[in-house]
């Protein structure tokens, strides 16, 4: 469903992306996780095209990520993000946030998206939010919110890269309980989170970054109790 090819990406002189090659399987739910700067973040952006990459490629369910215009339009519809800030639209409802989209980019009529919006808001245990604004929700509502704006338009994949980093502890787990749940519903996710619940409960694969590298791939129980590498168990170290 996604696969890079030895992708490079430099910022001037930091090689921040080192010969990337990675491929995530339909309905795969790949955790990634690593040092602050090890390049979690440029590689979901390099996967949604946010960020260009110098050499190699990116593939999106078998299609080749071009460079611009509108096929890079299309194929970016096909990856759904969700980022640490929530990125809600502020004045805008919750439904007008989550209908925007399709309705925009899909032509899909007002009265379709409304009633996919709330399907979606439904199932990420926000309904009766759907008429306020994005401020008048707690943190963990807003970036519920923002998986269904994300799911709205009906994506491939899903990249999330540290979505509950900025909430409140108690808002952590019902955002993670969501994630699961899409996760169980086969949806191919690609999650960078240091949550080791999650990465235990949802995760088939966790990815080890550092310094623009993968030093290590394994699935989660075999990761958090044998690490390969001194690297990750240096990291691990500090995070467990
Ligand atoms: P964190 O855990 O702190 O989010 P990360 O693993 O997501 O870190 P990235 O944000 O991908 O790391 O950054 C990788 C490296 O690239 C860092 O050294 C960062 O300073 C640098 N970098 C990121 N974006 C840019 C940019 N737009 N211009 C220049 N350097 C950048
Ligand atoms: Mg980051």
């Amino acid at each position: 469903m996604v696969e890079l090819e030895g992708v490079n990406k430099h910022f001037g002189a930091l090689h921040v992306l080192k010969d990337i090659n990675l491929t995530v399987r339909k309905g795969e739910v790949l955790v990634v996780i690593g040092p602050s700067g090890s390049g979690k973040s440029t590689l979901c952006r390099a996967i949604n095209r946010l960020e260009t990459i110098d050499t190699g490629t990116i593939a999106i369910d078998g299609q080749k990520l071009p460079e611009e215009g509108r096929a890079l339009a299309r194929l970016r519809a096909d990856v759904g993000m969700v980022f640490q800030s929530f990125n809600l639209f502020a004045h805008k409802t919750v439904l007008d946030n989550v209908t925007l989209g399709p309705r925009k980019a899909r032509g899909t009529p007002k009265k379709a998206a409304a009633d996919q919006a709330r399907a979606l808001l439904d199932r990420v245990g926000v309904a009766n939010q759907a008429n306020k604004m994005p401020a008048q929700l707690s943190g963990g509502q807003q970036q519920r919110v923002a998986i269904a704006r994300a799911l709205a338009m009906q994506p491939k994949v899903m990249l999330f890269d540290e979505p509950t980093s900025a909430l409140d502890p108690e808002m952590v787990n019902e955002v993670l309980d969501a994630m699961v749940a899409l996760a169980r519903e086969g949806m191919t996710m690609i999650v960078v989170t240091h949550e080791m619940g999650f990465a235990r409960k949802a995760a088939d694969r966790v990815v080890f970054m550092a310094d623009g590298q993968i030093v290590e791939e394994a699935p989660p129980e075999e990761f958090f109790t044998a690490p390969k590498s001194d690297r990750a168990r240096d990291f691990l170290s500090k995070i467990l």
